[in-house]
């Protein structure tokens, strides 16, 4: 494999878990160049700016992204640099899976292991028409949903299970209640699903849908979902298996894609070496896949369950003494 993908080291615990995800994925000898990009608090203050053109232009050329947590300061243009990424390259399925395990705090040792695809790019969540009146007292917000938005993010979530093997897509919703969006996105997932006979689909309303990730989580294989459901309920599977030390997301689009650890930018751990790097590792093994590099996506998943197993230089979120670097170099001296 040679693909040069664009880096962003982030801001807070964000250098620190990218130097340890670089130095294990240059253990694997992939043949990736990394071309460093600057966006967040870093950027504002060498560049002037959150999101500066050459960092976009690396992204566009290069289509792949690892990108460290970035700190947004407020009043400084964007609410989020993530979200305005989203929108730059319409970035519309936010993939996040969630897996048990071994030695983590979790409530599901073992037995969870499915992934949550999120329409990232419209309903609720993006904020649109957002107006609060002026005596104070009334609130207003549009919630758009359209069927080419629906359609291509639940297309993702079967192309999804069939290039991995996945039995199951569960479509999340609020039909009964929410007729003309939910119903809308409902709607174009039966006709989607009817092109896919192999995978079996089924419906759930999203306040079901929590109470079964709580109490049986492991029904679950792929979730596809709005945007706004798709954002509590990919944090509630994050806390299932052990919280967001853990916990990987990628941002899908047709013409880019940009791989994450879930977690912020923790300031008050950064510079300490005890952030975990495993949610940006397991980012990384997601940019394989997505790469079609999936053997190799799955060695490096191999690597991080072995050293969870042996509690080898885990870092103290996880109970252990280790330091982000020790920690990094026990995975790759397991790949
Ligand atoms: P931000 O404002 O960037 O979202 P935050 O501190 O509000 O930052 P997170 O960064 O998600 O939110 O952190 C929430 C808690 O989880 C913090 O106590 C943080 O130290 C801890 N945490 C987050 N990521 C990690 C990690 N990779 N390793 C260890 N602890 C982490």
């Amino acid at each position: 494999m040679t693909q040069t993908i664009t880096v962003i080291r982030g801001d807070g615990i964000g250098p620190e878990i990218m130097d340890a995800t670089l130095h294990v994925l240059d253990s694997m000898n992939l043949g990736l160049q990394y071309e460093f990009a600057d966006a967040g608090l870093v950027a504002l203050e060498k560049h002037g700016e959150l999101l500066p053109q050459a960092t976009l232009d690396s992204i566009r050329k290069n289509r792949i992204a690892l990108k460290s947590p970035l700190t947004t300061p407020v009043g400084e243009g964007f609410s989020s640099i993530n979200v305005e990424l989203r929108k730059r390259f319409d970035l519309y399925a936010n993939v996040r899976p969630a897996k048990s395990f071994p030695n983590t705090k979790s409530r599901f040792a073992d037995g969870v292991d499915l992934i949550t695809v999120r329409e990232n790019t419209e309903g609720a969540y993006i904020g649109e028409g957002q107006a609060l009146s002026e005596d104070g007292e009334t609130a207003v917000l549009t919630q758009k949903v359209t069927r080419r938005g629906s359609e291509r993010i639940v297309r993702y979530a079967f192309e999804l299970a069939r290039r991995t093997g996945r039995k199951k897509v569960t479509v999340v919703h609020k039909a009964n209640i929410l007729k003309s969006t939910s119903g809308l996105f409902l709607k174009t997932a039966r006709a989607v699903a009817a092109e896919y006979p192999d995978i079996e689909c089924n419906e759930m309303i999203v306040d079901n849908t929590c109470m079964q990730l709580v109490m049986r989580p492991e029904q679950f294989d792929i979730i596809v979902t709005t945007n706004l459901f798709g954002d509590i309920i990919s944090d509630l599977c994050a806390g299932l298996v052990g919280g967001l030390g853990l916990a990987p997301g990628a941002n899908i689009g047709a013409d880019a894609a940009i791989f994450e650890a879930v977690h912020g930018t923790a300031p008050d751990i950064a510079g300490q070496g005890k952030a975990n790097p495993c949610a940006l590792l397991l980012g990384a093994a997601q940019m394989l896949d997505h790469l079609g590099e999936c053997e190799k996506a799955e060695r490096l998943r191999a690597a991080i369950v072995a050293t969870l197993e042996a509690k080898d230089s885990l870092t103290p979120d996880l109970g252990g003494t280790g330091n982000t670097m020790s920690f990094a170099k026990a995975i790759a001296s397991r790949i």
